[in-house]
Order: structure tokens, then sequence, then C-alpha cells
């Protein structure tokens, strides 16, 4: 199991807290293991919990909840709920669920805006409007981070989405790349967590079932499609897992596993500095000969016989192909 990512189900009392079963405690207890490995919550952290209204940001926030009475840090959350705009969104139900947790500290931040229709007006009718809508959601939650002192942005994505990003990537995307637990977005001001990244979908509905969340769809038309690749390769991913029960498990571990020296990225294979070495080199004695053409020595060929440039240079072979 060199290398692989360790998840073990260690017995955990709740710091005097009682878990309401087994299920929630290999929840806590994967999340917990999850926010340690990659350093996700720090003392003094104002963390944003993005709850839509779907089972896992319920669970995401519930399990934050949990991880605040056990932790030895000090650290405060903010549920926030933004309405997107799609025809038939409830968010009064989305609302009334996050401020039961206000007992438990948590505060709530509701907000709406009408991708919608920015949508519409911006896009084809049959363009797929996930890219652009994910753009904007992802523009109105920085914001909102901002406006809330937010130290910290946590999502609920988990491990089922992270192998199947990676093979959308590879898929449909020509590149190897799935979501990490902590990003920090490009500007270097928000830092996105993702604190349920090693539990799997399953045990969230299940979660989610037992808690008796009022679950409430994002409206939005596109959503859960079965044409769409997200579904697409979900399917095949069960279907996969069926045939060879632990795939999607090995698949988590290797990304946890990676031997970037062993792909075709010239960043990992060392051979960028050679390339350019050798392309300065090249330039170097262009600009020599240029210099030598134009220069009165030529008159004289005795004299360039004496500067011997006739010697080749030696460089560094490229990497060459298999086999
Ligand atoms: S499925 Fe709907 S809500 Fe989700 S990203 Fe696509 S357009 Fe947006």
């Amino acid at each position: 199991m060199d290398g692989l990512i360790q998840i073990r189900d260690t017995p955990v009392t709740g710091g005097g807290f009682r878990y309401r079963d087994l299920l929630e405690k290999r929840i806590v207890t994967r999340a917990g293991r999850c926010v340690g490995d990659f350093d996700l919550l720090a003392d003094g952290d104002r963390v944003m919990v993005c709850c839509s209204g779907g089972k896992d940001s319920y669970a995401l926030l519930d399990v934050l909840v949990w991880l605040r009475r056990r932790a030895p840090i000090d650290f405060s959350l903010v549920a926030v709920n933004l309405d997107q705009g799609y025809d038939g969104y409830d968010q009064k139900v989305v609302e009334a669920h996050l401020r039961t947790r206000e007992a438990a500290g948590v505060e709530v931040q509701v907000l709406s805006r009408d991708f919608k229709t920015v949508l519409e007006a911006k896009l084809a009718p049959d363009a797929t409007p996930c890219s652009l809508c994910s753009r904007l959601r992802r523009g109105v939650l920085y914001g909102l981070a901002d406006e809330l002192g937010a130290t910290k942005i946590a999502l609920g994505h988990h491990a089922d989405d992270l192998i199947e990003t990676l093979v959308l990537n590879l898929f449909f995307s020509g590149k190897l790349a799935s979501m990490p637990p902590r990003l920090v977005s490009e500007d270097g001001r928000h830092v996105v967590i993702r604190p349920l990244a090693y539990n799997w979908e399953a045990d969230l509905a299940a979660y989610a079932k037992n808690q008796g969340y009022p679950i409430v769809g994002c409206a939005c038309p596109s959503c859960g499609l079965p044409d769409q690749k997200r579904q697409v390769v979900k399917r095949l991913l069960a279907t996969l897992e069926s045939e060879s029960p632990g795939l999607k498990s090995q698949m988590l571990a290797a990304l946890g596993n990676v031997k970037p020296e062993h792909l075709l990225d010239r960043k990992w294979a060392g051979v960028a500095p050679v390339l350019q070495a050798e392309e300065a080199v090249t330039a170097a004695l262009g600009d020599l000969s240029a210099r030598l053409l134009a220069s009165p020595l030529l008159a004289k060929p005795e004299r360039l016989q004496a500067l011997d440039l006739g010697a080749k240079v030696s460089l560094s072979p490229r990497v060459g192909h298999p086999g």
C-alpha cells in the first residue's frame, strides 16, 4: 500500500459527544483525516460553507459542526445558500433547515441571483450552460466570501466527484487532473477546501436519509440529464465497480500516489531545462555565425582556422521513445 491514501476507521470517542451510529462516525472520522492530511482548517478560520440544498452540502455542514466541537482549534462557520434563479427552486426550505443549525453556532446567509436570464442571454439555446453557470457561481461565492471575511470556502465534493472528474478530464479535456481537497484560487485570495474528499457518495446518501435532510434540487433543467458527460462517467464507473469491486477505491488511492515522471509531461521529465539550454546555445551559435559572417576575419581564412570553429558542440540527447 506504499504511497496510497490510507483511510482507516480508527475508534473515535467523539471527544465526549456521542455519534449517532457507525456511519456518522465513519463520515466524521474520514473528514477529520482529510482535514489533517491537507491542513484544511486553522485556528481563527472563518469557514463559508456552501449549502445548495443537496445531501452532500447538508452533510458537510454537520460534519464541520462535529469537527468544531472536537477540534483543538477554534474556527467559525457561516452556512451560505445561493438561489441561482431557476424556476421552482425552494430556497425557503433550505434556509429553514440551515437555521436549525444556528443553535450549534452556525451563522446563516442566503442570497439570490438570476443566472437563468444571464445564461439565456449569453448562450445559444443548444449550448451547454454548465461552464458559464459555474463561473457565475464562483464569482458570486468569492465575492460573498470577501464580504463575510471568510478565510476558507468549504464545498461538499466527495470521493466519487474526485474520481469522476479525473475520468472526465482524462477522456474529454486531455489532462490528468481532479479536484484537490485544498485549492488556492489563481489570484491567491481564496482558499477552497473539500473536507469530504475521502467520503463516498453512498455513505453521504445514507447519512442524509438517516438525518432526514430536506433535499432541494437546484431546479436547473440541465442538472442530472442522463446524457451529461458526468452522468455517463458515473454509470461507467458504477459498471466497472460492480465487475471489479474496489476499483473506485484504487482510483482514489491513485490520486494520492502520482508518479508524474512516468507520464508524458515534459515539466516532470527533466527535458524542458535541457531543451531550453539547447535552444539558448543554438541561438548563441547563430548569433556568433552572423557576427563572423559580417567580420573582416572572413577576409582572412587563416585567422578563422586559428579559432577552431570546426569543433563540435555536444548537447544532451532528447529523451527517446520507448523501446
Ligand atoms: S447542471 Fe445546471 S446548475 Fe449545475 S452547473 Fe450545469 S447549468 Fe449550472
